[in-house]
């Protein structure tokens, strides 16, 4: 059972109509159901042997989930709505014994803010339940965590320095567009950044520290430092690292909007009197900011994201390099969506068929890298994301 009819969620339908050994039968559910039936009508075009159906759900109302779960009797959850949905829907899978799996961690809508503990408290409570709950199987998080797992298993004793680097160099012919979700993408960038290291958090200002960055097949690009939900749990499950740290790139253009746009007060979440009703400045701008799913059919260009890893094997310092460059035209010819949707519902898809044949199951609440990177990396090639990897004399990113 899908939940989120947008960018995501249409990739992963997509994928799991591929993959009709793991998903025999699909139920795609979202607030809006019209958007179901479209992306059911791309499924059907496609694959037309495809068991799909669709539903309206609003995710926020546990009793809801519960009711269309206990009518549909999945055995998981693949959760690609919005991360203000995942504690409700987390209640449900509990409720019904069904397995769930996200991409984005808890985020209360009213604040700003993301982190693990809301989730990881439900830890106890899914072991008892026998269930599982994979948390953040997208690219980042999710793929990230594999590769440094990956690293962690093969080509490292002990790993020191972590630098995860995203570049889109894709353009969509927008003046301004988020390649997912406006309203948590904006919530995400618009946050001081964060990095770890010696043991600490450090914060600075919004965008503060950039630099460029070389990325294979695109070439350099101003990246900028950002807080990211996967710095949290791979300092927790490799307490060797001494420094952890996310990079972004934007483009000229997209960083002037959005200066605007925080400068006039558009990117707010406290409500505002307009013409008598409330209403949230950011919300009202994702109603004007192009759907990601819609961005996907003149999108050129390429992303690539991946992980620089310092530390140590026998005895040695070794730097190493693992990445994948994903172009926005295959994304678009084998699912009809955009790259970033893409390599985030294609980890998505792997991590739940993974889980459904047994490879990943063990009950409770974990992350990526606590699992086997074996399985996922020997798969995930095929589907769609190859990986590259270099053993490098020198890194980008010490000295
Ligand atoms: P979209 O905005 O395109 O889609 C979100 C969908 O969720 C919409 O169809 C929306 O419905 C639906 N939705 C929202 N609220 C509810 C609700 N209460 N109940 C049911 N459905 C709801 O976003 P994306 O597809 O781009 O992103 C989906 C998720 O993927 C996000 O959580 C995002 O953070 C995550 N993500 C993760 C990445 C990773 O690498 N790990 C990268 C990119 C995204 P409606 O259309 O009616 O509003």
């Amino acid at each position: 059972m899908i939940i989120g009819a947008g960018g995501v969620g249409q990739v992963v339908a997509m994928k799991c109509a591929e993959q009709v050994n793991h998903f025999s039968e699909i139920l795609l559910a979202s607030r809006t159901k019209s958007k179901c039936e479209q992306i059911k009508e791309k499924v059907l075009a496609k694959y037309p042997n495809t068991e799909i159906s669709t539903a309206s759900l609003n995710a926020d109302i546990v009793e809801d989930t519960i009711a269309l779960v206990e009518s549909f009797k999945p055995y998981l959850i693949i959760n690609v709505a919005l991360p203000y949905q995942d504690l409700a829907i987390m209640d449900a899978c509990l409720a019904t014994q069904t397995h769930y799996l996200d991409t984005a961690n808890y985020e209360p809508k009213d604040v700003a803010k993301f982190e693990y503990s809301w989730q990881w408290a439900y830890h106890e409570r899914f072991k008892d339940a026998n269930i599982m709950a994979l948390l953040g199987c997208g690219f980042d998080p999710g793929q990230t965590q594999i590769y440094t797992a990956h690293a962690a298993k093969h080509h490292f004793d002990e790993i020191h320095f972590l630098d995860i680097v995203d570049c889109n160099g894709g353009d969509h012919g927008k003046a301004f567009a988020t390649n997912f979700n406006p309203e948590i993408n904006i919530r995400e960038i618009t946050q001081p950044g964060r990095y770890f290291e010696e043991g600490n958090w450090q914060e600075v200002p919004a965008m503060s520290i950039h630099q460029p960055i070389f990325y294979p097949n695109i070439g350099e690009r101003e990246s900028y430092l950002l807080y990211h939900e996967e710095l949290e749990s791979l300092v927790k499950h490799f307490p060797t690292l001494r420094r952890a740290r996310f990079w972004m790139t934007f483009g000229q253009e997209y960083l002037t909007h959005l200066r605007v746009l925080e400068n006039v007060g558009m990117t707010s979440i406290q409500p505002v009197q307009h013409l008598g009703q409330d209403i949230v400045p950011l919300e009202f701008l994702k109603t004007l900011l192009p759907e990601p799913s819609s961005l996907g059919e003149n999108y050129e260009g390429e992303t690539s994201i991946g992980c620089y890893l310092s530390g140590i094997k026998d005895g040695q310092a070794k730097h190493y390099y693992i990445w994948n460059n994903c172009k926005h035209q295959d994304a678009y010819r084998d699912t009809l969506g955009q790259g970033v949707s893409y390599t985030t519902g294609l980890p998505a898809t792997l991590g739940a068929s993974l889980m459904a044949e047994g490879t990943w199951m063990q009950f409770g609440v974990w992350n990526c890298e606590q699992l086997n990177p074996d399985p996922f990396m020997a798969a995930v090639g095929q589907l769609g994301l190859p990986w590259q990897e270099e053993v490098l004399v020198q890194t980008p990113f010490l000295g």
